[in-house]
């Protein structure tokens, strides 16, 4: 397999490059993502399973760019990476705030019914490794209910010693060569993971998808579609986990729009 394209969104054939040009790549507290359709995404990762290429895929929230504002490390991986998508309610009022439009919201859980839907239509191959022991295996059966045709080639749990057992894991996926395996060891841990070990792992497309297989193994309830489509899941995050969460969220939020005036200042300055 080639070494991992950087330029994948500069380099793929299939028309989409003409478009991203500088209006599809925006920056917000010093990370740069693109702001792309749905079906765009889809056929950026379509085009590099062709391609056999290889290339890693984070989404970013408020959450996520405000951690990366203290963690220098985690900022350096996004911005190494071509495909860094923008999820969350919060991206798109920072944006504003810039007097930018996002394209679309593509966090994880609505991207991945859609790519279900491509994996099965081409015959790529999935793998899931991450959360909790039992989550992956449930998510497994709901998709392969959900999609028959499915190819999810494998699963395990995200629970092992990262630094002392992923070699094992990866042995695990690179006898099965899955096109593309999803990480979910929650931000910044599944980045830092998959920037360690991208280049050891046989697939083209290496996802962090934080807590996707809690809601699709159907352990955890996924806010109603109004919510969702009016910005505020989180709020239902929170009402469901806020031992876990409040920090995140409650203080989290308001912090992240803090940060970005102090940023939007910064930039005026210079
Ligand atoms: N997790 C894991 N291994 C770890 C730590 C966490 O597999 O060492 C899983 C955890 O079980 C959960 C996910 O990572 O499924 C993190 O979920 P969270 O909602 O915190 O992620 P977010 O979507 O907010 O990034």
């Amino acid at each position: 397999m080639p070494a991992r394209a950087n330029g994948v969104v500069d380099s793929l054939e299939y028309g989409i490059d003409s478009t991203m040009d500088a209006a599809s790549r925006l920056t917000l507290l010093d990370v740069e993502f693109l702001s792309i359709s749905m079906e765009e995404a889809l056929h950026l990762i379509g085009g590099v399973i062709k391609e056999n290429s290889k290339e890693c895929v984070s989404f970013i929230n408020a959450d996520c760019l405000n951690i990366s504002s203290k963690d220098e490390e985690y900022r350096s991986i996004l911005n190494s990476q071509s495909l860094v998508l923008p999820d969350g309610a919060g991206i798109s009022l920072a944006c504003r705030l810039m007097g930018k439009r996002l394209k679309a919201n593509l966090n994880g859980t609505d991207l991945l019914p859609e790519l279900c839907e491509v994996a099965r239509s081409e015959g790529f191959t999935v793998f899931l490794l991450g959360a909790a022991p039992g989550v992956a295996a449930r998510m497994q059966r709901n998709l392969t209910d959900t999609y028959p045709g499915l190819k999810i080639v494998g699963e395990r749990h995200g629970y092992f010693d990262h630094d002392d057992d992923s070699n094992t894991v990866i042995d695990q996926i690179n006898a099965l060569k899955p096109n593309i395996v999803l990480v979910a060891f929650g931000a910044p841990r599944q980045e830092k993971w998959i920037h360690k070990y991208h280049q050891q792992i046989d697939s083209n497309i290496l996802v962090g998808v934080g807590g996707l297989f809690d809601f699709y193994s159907g352990d955890k309830k996924r806010a109603p579609l109004w919510m969702r489509k009016s910005g505020v899941e989180w709020m239902y995050r929170l009402y469901l986990e806020p031992g876990r969460l409040w920090r995140r969220y409650i203080i989290g939020n308001p912090l992240f729009m803090l940060r970005m005036l102090r940023w939007k200042k910064s930039l005026q300055r210079s």
